[in-house]
């Protein structure tokens, strides 16, 4: 078959979202996107049918003649076992345990169907479709509710044993006062410090003691909420609190990311999720400040490190491109 004519069935299931779409393999254009929220109380079976119905809608919509498309391509939000095979637990829905999904979408479709964790998946669309000049090792990380990512090294997907290459939960703090406890059981990992989660954590606790005429304290009021949002737009606005916090939080990040340069070399780091592209003016004068200092003298440089310009569908295009790997 002629690789410019092919197709792949793509979905990306994550804890507050599903994502369908046809995905034409040679350049990544999406056919029949379609998106809904996936409500937290459901468990793996309601969210088959949801799943196999948006899927269904993606196939109806992108047009391709079923006979172009030669699989389907799974991201799950949560780990999943190393085979991809079964979901092994969703962190934020209950009811995932050991369920064996690609088998049952396999099923339903007809197609042969690949899994991965969400993070890996992400990586691999970013690496493959988001480089100009694919690189050989290649990290992906994305601040959006969570912090997840991946790692591409010798141009090959690398998860250890399987739930390797967890990059929000490389550890920034210890048994101090700053340590808090994380969604993975553990505490004082990155995504406990700078993720979507934690900050709407410090921007609450701020609005508990700031004054009334503070600008963090207006800026809550006027948009309505009390989130990461919440802190960039009262730190842009000047706001020496809001300010505070974002800098610790991204510095933190840097830290993160520096280690990671140390241990991987690699030649490239995309940064993606809702939060890093919407408080890009804010990190990214962090990194260029933060992460040359907290390298060895002869590493500084060496990594070029951007915002993804995918908006957002990385996990659809990886999970496309997992049938090739
Ligand atoms: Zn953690």
């Amino acid at each position: 078959m002629n690789q410019n004519d092919t197709y792949v069935l793509a979905l990306d299931f994550g804890g507050t979202k599903l994502a369908t779409a046809v995905v034409r393999v040679a350049d990544g254009e999406l056919f029949g996107y379609q998106k809904v929220s996936t409500p937290a109380s459901m468990g793996a079976e309601a969210s088959l049918s949801l799943i196999l119905q948006t899927a269904e809608s993606s196939l109806e919509k992108s047009l391709v003649p079923s006979d172009k498309i030669r699989g389907a391509g799974i991201s799950f939000g949560g780990p999943v076992s190393a085979d991809g095979s079964k979901v092994v637990l969703s962190m934020h829905v209950k009811g995932w345990d050991n369920y064996p999904l690609p088998a049952l979408v396999s099923e339903h479709f007809h197609l042969p169907v690949r899994m991965g964790n969400d993070g890996n998946i992400a990586a691999l669309g970013e690496w493959y479709y988001g480089s100009k000049a694919i690189p050989d090792h290649f990290m992906y990380i994305q601040i959006s509710t969570g912090i997840g990512g991946g790692f591409i090294l010798n141009r090959k997907l690398y998860a250890g044993q399987g739930l390797g290459a967890e990059v929000g939960h490389v550890k920034v703090r210890f048994e101090d006062a700053d340590a808090y406890p994380c969604a993975c059981g553990s505490y004082g990992c990155i995504e406990s410090v700078a993720s979507g989660w934690a900050l709407a954590r410090d921007a609450k606790r701020l609005f508990e003691v700031v004054s009334k005429e503070s600008i963090f304290y207006q800026t809550a009021k006027e948009i309505g909420e009390c989130s990461a949002r919440t802190l960039v737009i009262a730190a842009r606005k000047g706001d020496q609190d809001a300010l505070s916090i974002i800098r610790s939080a991204f510095c933190s990040f840097a830290l993160s990311l520096s280690d990671a340069i140390t241990l991987l070399d690699m030649e490239e780091i995309v940064i993606g999720g809702g939060v890093a592209v919407n408080s890009w003016d804010l990190l990214e004068p962090i990194l260029k400040e933060k992460i040359p200092n907290f390298l060895q003298t002869n590493l500084r440089g060496r990594t070029k490190i951007r915002l993804s310009q995918l908006n957002g569908t990385e996990t659809l295009l990886g999970a496309a491109k997992l049938l090739d790997i």
